[in-house]
């Protein structure tokens, strides 16, 4: 995710075309030009990335993927939550995949939050969500962290191959970070 809470979008003209709109626009002129690849849902590479949703990351740019390469699992923070596991482990025993790339970016919206944030919306709704904000201060300790979840899941078949990163959101590299054992 991006940086704090910011920049209000300008309101729409009226009569405009919404931004979804857009995008419903953009399908059309690449449907025109699609064909059907014929692929499996299997991913290619066996492969599943866990990556923060944060809108400068283009995985696939990012990591020379093409269609159908591998499954991609993004959240704010790219945090292995429960539902990131229920994901990889139809990623593994359904769909065949063995490894697992976990990619954490510097400037992470995260880091600029903390659990005050779950305690603010309570005051602000009057119900206390049911999930952790995850705010993390250090993003490799951060990525230790998440490849320890995975590590220790007991319902993923592989867990011999899982790697984090960093990815430099102003140079566009990725830093491996060293599990914690
Ligand atoms: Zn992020």
């Amino acid at each position: 995710m991006s940086t704090p809470a910011h920049i209000p979008s300008e309101p729409a003209p009226s009569g405009s075309r919404s931004v979804t709109d857009r995008l419903v626009e953009a399908n059309s002129r690449y449907a025109e030009s699609f064909h059907d690849p014929g692929m499996d849902a299997r991913p290619v590479l066996h492969v599943a990335v866990v990556a923060c949703m944060d809108a400068r990351l283009d995985l696939h740019a990012a990591l020379g993927l093409e269609l159908g390469d591998c499954h991609t699992i993004r959240n704010a923070g790219g945090v292995v939550t429960d539902d990131v596991i229920r994901s990889l482990t139809i990623s593994q025993r359904a769909l065949g995949t063995r490894s697992v790339m976990l990619v954490h970016h510097t400037n992470c919206g995260l880091e600029s939050l903390t659990e005050d944030f779950r305690h603010d919306l309570e005051d602000e709704v009057g119900q206390r969500p049911p999930w952790a904000v995850e705010a993390f201060r250090d993003v490799d300790q951060d990525v230790r962290q998440s490849m320890q979840r995975v590590r220790t899941s007991p319902f993923l078949l592989h867990t011999d191959d899982v790697r984090g990163f960093v990815f430099d959101v102003t140079t566009g590299l990725l830093r491996e970070i060293a599990p914690s054992n």
